[in-house]
């Protein structure tokens, strides 16, 4: 029987990494909801609503109806891309640029409904795994397994910084530290959804494991 499988946890603990694999392996679909957040913010960038010394809120909550994201699966990555308003922006959105607005975007509750609402309609079919902050306190808090994934700061900034040059991305480790550690806060603080580790949740701290090892683990729960 087909369940709805909830990932969560901080910035850079590998949620998506399990989570794809999951899915993968059990013919579910898998959802980035991170994404999602990452293609709003870059849209209010490239309209010049968000940039380091200012934020055009009013602005952007009117622009939303008009902010289109869907998924299309490609068989080349081997997992569903991003388009923001009919464009493949997957390779757009994880920059340090778009890192250091997104929880800023994800602050607003205007933003959060939306995004929440095309989750659900996504997610509607078991069959799901799902990685987010608040998929399994929000978005399906009956979900039938959910995980929240935790690593020490310095571990998962190591980890973020090494991704980020193996793409050529030209940052320093103290840059990738320092937006893991404002993202943190900011996820935790905010009015609408903080980060909280939901009650049914298994915790999980990958800081010593490797791969292989958070999967092997994962992959037991589900099958429990
Ligand atoms: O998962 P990822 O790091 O790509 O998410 C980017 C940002 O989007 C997070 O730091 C967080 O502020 C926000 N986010 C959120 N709720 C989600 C997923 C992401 O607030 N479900």
């Amino acid at each position: 029987k087909k369940i709805t499988i909830a990932i969560d946890g901080f910035s850079s603990t590998g949620k998506s990494t399990i989570a794809k694999q999951l899915a993968n392996s059990l013919g579910y679909v898998y959802v980035d909801t991170g994404a999602m957040y990452r293609a709003v913010t870059l849209y209010a960038m490239q309209n010049n609503l968000i940039a380091k010394d200012y934020f055009k809120v009013e602005e952007l909550i009117a622009a939303l109806p008009t902010i289109k994201l869907q998924f299309k699966f490609s068989a080349e990555a081997g997992f569903a891309e991003i388009f923001l308003n009919g464009l493949n922006v997957e390779k757009d959105i994880r920059n340090i640029e778009v890192s250091s607005f997104v929880s800023k975007v994800a602050e607003i509750s205007e933003v959060r409904s939306k995004l929440v609402e095309q989750q659900q309609e996504m997610g509607k079919d078991k069959g799901i795994v799902m990685d987010g902050r608040d998929i399994g306190t929000v978005v399906f808090p009956e979900a039938e397994l959910k995980i929240f994934m935790n690593a020490t700061a310095d571990t998962r900034a190591e980890r973020r910084y090494d991704e980020l040059k193996a793409k050529g991305d030209q940052v320093t480790y103290e840059a990738v530290l320092k937006n893991v550690q404002e993202r943190d806060y900011i996820d935790t603080h905010r009015e609408d959804s903080p980060l909280i580790v939901a009650e049914d949740a298994i915790e999980m701290d990958n800081s010593s494991m490797t791969k292989d090892e958070q999967f092997n683990f994962v992959s037991t729960l589900v099958n429990d």
